[in-house]
């Protein structure tokens, strides 16, 4: 490995470059560089030469950047220039909502055998898993129209389902969310899933969200699901707003999120 390479971190250059934090850490350094130079040209010279080779093979230099620049260029309004579209970009998966006693959800998952404890936490029931993961594999099959067809019929509520974004938008009486095709599938399959136990609706939509979290095959591609960060404006999988190294279950092939795990 050569000195330029151990200097380089992928994870912020090449594709997954970040322009705000490119562009604010070059305008950090030029200001810096120009101060210095006044003072003495040669010092200015290096600061310039140094740190535009630094942006270059690590993406940017000063600590903190991807936390601020998004938000810099944000508050600028610059966010179009950049190319954060509101509509895409940002666009977050959000989740169906329930109002029950997340306590009466856990005790009856439990009490009907979809999720068993053991003494190192919660476990999916194996025959749960199997018909769970196979309604995902039957629904990820479907086109986006399909899949918004059978969302309809999923919640237990009257709604306007449609393909929006790569995504499904679900418009009901008390709710109106956005939710990506992967997420929408896994829900989907979660009520029925626990529809087939003879779980009560508003349990089963009120633990969709939750049920995620046990997810191991991906339910847009079928990939493996692991646990990583997103990184968020440079390169990953979210939005504009989100903390740059946000842990989230997602799929190791499609980058798909599946379920955000708390900080
Ligand atoms: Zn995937």
């Amino acid at each position: 490995m050569s000195i330029v390479d151990s200097l380089k971190r992928p994870e912020y250059t090449g594709q997954n470059r970040c322009l705000p934090c490119t562009v604010v850490n070059s305008a950090i350094i030029a200001v810096v560089a120009f101060a210095l130079g006044i003072l003495w040209i040669p010092v200015g010279l290096v600061v310039l030469v140094v740190g535009a080779v630094a942006v270059y093979l690590r993406g940017y230099v000063v600590p903190g950047t991807p936390e601020f620049a998004p938000r810099l260029v944000e508050a600028a309004g610059l966010a179009d220039v950049f190319g954060y579209d509101d509509e895409d970009e940002l666009r977050e998966s959000e989740s169906l909502t329930a109002d029950i006693n997340p306590e009466v959800m856990l005790s009856t998952l439990l009490d009907s055998g979809v999720l068993i404890e053991k003494e190192d936490g919660l476990y999916v029931a194996d025959d749960f898993r199997d018909g769970w993961e196979e309604t995902m594999a039957t629904l990820r099959k479907g086109s986006d129209d399909e899949l918004a067809n059978t969302v309809s019929t999923a919640v237990p509520f009257e709604a306007d389902v449609s393909p929006q974004f790569d995504g499904i938008g679900i418009d009901g009486p008390d709710m109106s969310v956005w939710m990506s095709r992967a997420q929408a599938i896994a829900d989907v399959a979660t009520i029925f899933a626990l529809s087939e136990e003879g779980i009560p609706a508003s349990v089963r939509l009120a633990a969709t969200e939750p049920m995620r979290m046990f997810i191991e095959i991906c339910p847009e591609c079928g990939g493996a699901v692991e646990e990583t960060t997103v990184r968020n404006c440079c390169g990953g999988t979210a939005g504009l707003y989100d903390n740059p190294e946000h842990p989230v279950l997602a799929c190791a092939e499609c980058d798909a999120v599946v379920y955000e795990l708390d900080e």
